[in-house]
């Protein structure tokens, strides 16, 4: 009898498989039917948790989340953090030449970012994510635009916005508000307004990379004061990209899990890519042993993405799948997250489950 349990319990060990995860949103408009579908769906595919974007509307993060676990699904409730068009007009970051966010942003209008560096702004997140974080069914807080604006686009997006960036972006480069040139000159002595190019300044750099991490590990003891864990979605390296482009030096930040986006066409870099910058995230991160779940875009429209002129539409095609898996689960990542589990077609899914062995 005993022995076989044993067999029992080994072809249960047998059968875990490789964790995914799903970006998803759009719940809100869905009835409890309808999501129902969708959460059957994914769970037919052995999806390990969904992370969905409703916004703030706690009403809508509860229903989801309850529905979420009655698939047996983990829920992080995904939020973007800085981008916040509705508050303060004081609360937005200031560029390199004086002009807000509030008023002036960068690339495209919803570009509206809050300062990480103003106490009130701080205060606001800290509450706002603890409250999400007391519903019950809410496993994980999603941290998601946890940065400044990129002061340099990744290359697959520049000429989209007609931009060549060799150089840092004065109109996207924050945030130079009095508070934060103050706090930066208290610091170190220097006035980075009179500096003739402020992008070759690595204090300055390493004062706005430390100001997001001391955001994000306000919130992150906020929400595990709750009982909650917390993930956070970031840009790849850090080294490579993030800490130059965004200003996340995330290998300092004490969340949880870390859901790179890893989206190779974004840096017009092939499906082998993904496997090189997991493993500089994975080694990033080894210390504190946080796990990497690696974020992969999925081409929808898969079999015309080659007449598809804005980047945003492209990303991986089925037969690109198992590269970018098999790479990111070699170098170390604890499992994958696609993005969006919308675009994922039959075919994705086909080769994904057979990965998976499924
Ligand atoms: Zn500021």
């Amino acid at each position: 009898m005993a022995a076989m349990l044993m067999v029992l319990l080994a072809s249960c060990s047998e059968k875990s498989v490789m964790p995914v995860y799903v970006w998803a949103s759009g719940g809100e408009k869905l009835s409890d039917e309808a999501l129902r579908e969708q959460f059957g769906m994914w769970k037919s595919h052995r999806v390990t948790g969904v992370c969905y974007n409703v916004g703030w509307n706690l009403e809508q993060i509860a229903r989801i989340s309850a529905l979420a676990h009655e698939f047996g699904m983990e829920y992080h409730a995904w939020i973007p953090t800085m981008l916040d068009g509705g508050q303060d007009p004081s609360w937005y970051t200031v560029n390199r030449l004086g002009e807000s966010a509030y008023d002036h942003p960068a690339y495209v209008p919803y570009y509206k970012t809050l300062d990480p560096h103003n106490p009130a702004v701080v205060a606001h997140l800290v509450n706002r994510y603890g409250q999400v974080a007391e519903i019950p069914t809410v496993d994980y807080i999603q941290l998601d635009y946890i940065r400044y604006a990129d002061v340099i686009l990744s290359r697959g997006l520049w000429d989209k916005y007609g931009l060549v960036m060799d150089e840092e972006y004065a109109p996207a480069d924050y945030c130079y508000c009095d508070d934060c040139v103050a706090d930066f000159q208290a610091r170190t002595g220097i006035d980075i307004r009179a500096m003739e190019d402020p992008s070759k300044c690595t204090e300055w750099a390493e004062f706005r990379c430390n100001v997001v991490t001391a955001l994000v590990n306000r919130i992150a003891a906020a929400v595990h004061a709750k009982g909650k864990k917390i993930s956070a979605d970031v840009f790849p390296g850090p080294d490579s990209y993030a800490r130059w482009m965004v200003r996340q030096q995330w290998n300092d930040w004490a969340v949880d899990a870390f859901f790179p986006m890893n989206y190779n066409d974004f840096y017009l870099e092939p499906a082998s890519w993904v496997g090189e910058i997991t493993r500089e995230e994975v080694q990033s991160v080894s210390a504190q042993q946080i796990p990497v779940y690696s974020g992969l875009f999925i081409c929808r429209d898969w079999r015309n993405k080659a007449s598809i002129e804005d980047p945003e539409g492209h990303g991986l095609l089925p037969s690109e799948v198992e590269e970018a898996v098999t790479g990111a689960m070699e170098a170390g990542a604890a499992g994958i997250c696609l993005f969006s589990a919308g675009s994922m077609t039959e075919d994705h899914w086909a080769v994904l489950d057979r990965i998976r062995g499924l």
